[in-house]
């Protein structure tokens, strides 16, 4: 008995957190007009290019079911200016910091998959829609262990508008927004979104944007429930204004979080914190990967193979962490030590020679996920 009812205790909370986000409330606030006009049109890119920069960041995909529309969001440009947008109001709430993006030349690396499922049969996934589209995404190769999949999808939902991980409770990389026609949330009924879906402007979050961001700090782990006023999984009672708000209020997200106490900048170094977050641009002191995702610190990101792609002169070495580093090169497969970077310190590395190979070991020998920049950075990431 006691197993059964914590199995529909966890049932519970998992339908409570995907369907965490709510309609768009009726009476829509108005926009003032912006003279900024969306990005030029792009290739479609049906694989994930190579990435301008290494470690933790935000992939933007447009997802299709395989009888969908096709609004060409994508090459349009109207996802990048829908992600330009959320991040340029995370960064004015946050005092600069914003969420790292994966990036291809410069330009946000949206892929478009069109899944072999027709809209009906996926819609019938209810509020584990989410759950579908993570094994979709990784059935297709889209599983890197560093990436949040921001997922644009042009099917319907019949649940939620929204739906997020929330790990370590509910693991997950992906983030999705329902832009298909004819979604709604189930409570109360009301359809997903009235007037236009994505924002024509990078300095007009909208409520589409908020929902997007909404979910994204879910799938990194937000709210912890360590959080003072965490509720309802996932979310704050603090008021409807906060970005992370759930209860009986018409959500109005303005804040990022309200009081500064829940998920960024509250101080307490044992509760999950977004302001030390690895996905923050620029890299936080002693960034924290986020809590529950699966650690995968070999191959990808911890060795400077490709170092001429990214640097054209010296190599700066940063380390933000609290450990010791020792920075070494690869020679016919054998690591030489170059040299030691302390914690908290930086050093200039050497003139990177076309295809070297760098790796940075810990004191205990174990790899180290590294950060690129295209400045000539490489940043140490501190992985728990
Ligand atoms: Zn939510």
């Amino acid at each position: 008995m006691l197993t059964m009812l914590c199995h529909r205790a966890l049932i519970a909370l998992a339908l409570l957190a995907a369907a965490c986000s709510p309609p768009e409330p009726s009476t829509s606030p108005s926009h003032s007009p912006s003279p900024s006009s969306p990005p030029p049109a792009a290739e479609r890119a049906t694989a994930d290019r190579p990435d301008d920069v290494s470690g933790y960041q935000i992939h933007a995909m447009y997802v299709l079911p395989s009888d969908g529309d096709d609004s060409e969001l994508d090459v349009r440009g109207s996802i990048e200016t829908s992600v330009m947008a959320f991040n340029s109001w995370l960064a004015q709430q946050s005092g600069g910091a914003h969420l790292r993006l994966d990036t291809y030349h410069g330009r946000l690396d949206v892929t478009f998959l069109r899944l072999e499922a027709g809209d009906d049969a996926l819609a019938t996934a209810g509020a584990y829609l989410l759950n579908v589209l993570q094994y979709e995404l990784k059935a297709h190769g889209f599983d890197d262990p560093h990436k949040l999949y921001a997922v644009y999808y042009g099917g319907r939902s019949e649940w939620a508008c929204g739906y997020g991980a929330w790990p370590p409770s509910q693991p997950g990389t992906l983030a999705v927004r329902a832009i298909g026609p004819g979604s709604y949330h189930r409570d109360p009924g009301a359809p997903c979104w009235t007037g236009d879906q994505l924002t024509p402007s990078v300095d007009d979050s909208r409520y589409l944007e908020f929902g997007m961001l909404h979910e994204m700090l879910h799938t990194m782990g937000f709210v912890a429930e360590c959080a003072p006023s965490h509720a309802l999984a996932g979310h704050t009672a603090d008021g409807p204004q906060d970005l992370m708000y759930s209860g009986p209020e018409t959500w109005q997200p303005a804040a990022l979080d309200l009081g500064r106490d829940d998920y960024f900048q509250h101080g307490n170094p044992d509760c999950p914190d977004l302001a030390r977050s690895a996905f923050l641009k620029p890299l936080p002191q002693g960034a924290q990967s986020p809590v529950g995702w699966q650690q995968s610190v070999a191959r990808k990101g911890t060795s400077l193979r490709d170092i001429r792609y990214y640097l054209d002169h010296a190599l700066t070495v940063v380390n933000n962490g609290n450990r010791n580093m020792q920075v070494f090169r690869v020679v016919d497969g054998a690591e030489r030590l170059a040299t030691g970077v302390h914690a908290g310190d930086s050093k200039v590395l050497l003139q990177p020679d076309e295809g070297a190979t760098w790796r940075v070991r810990d004191e205990q020998s174990a790899e180290v996920l590294l950060e690129f920049s295209s400045d000539g950075e490489a940043q140490l990431v501190e992985i728990p």
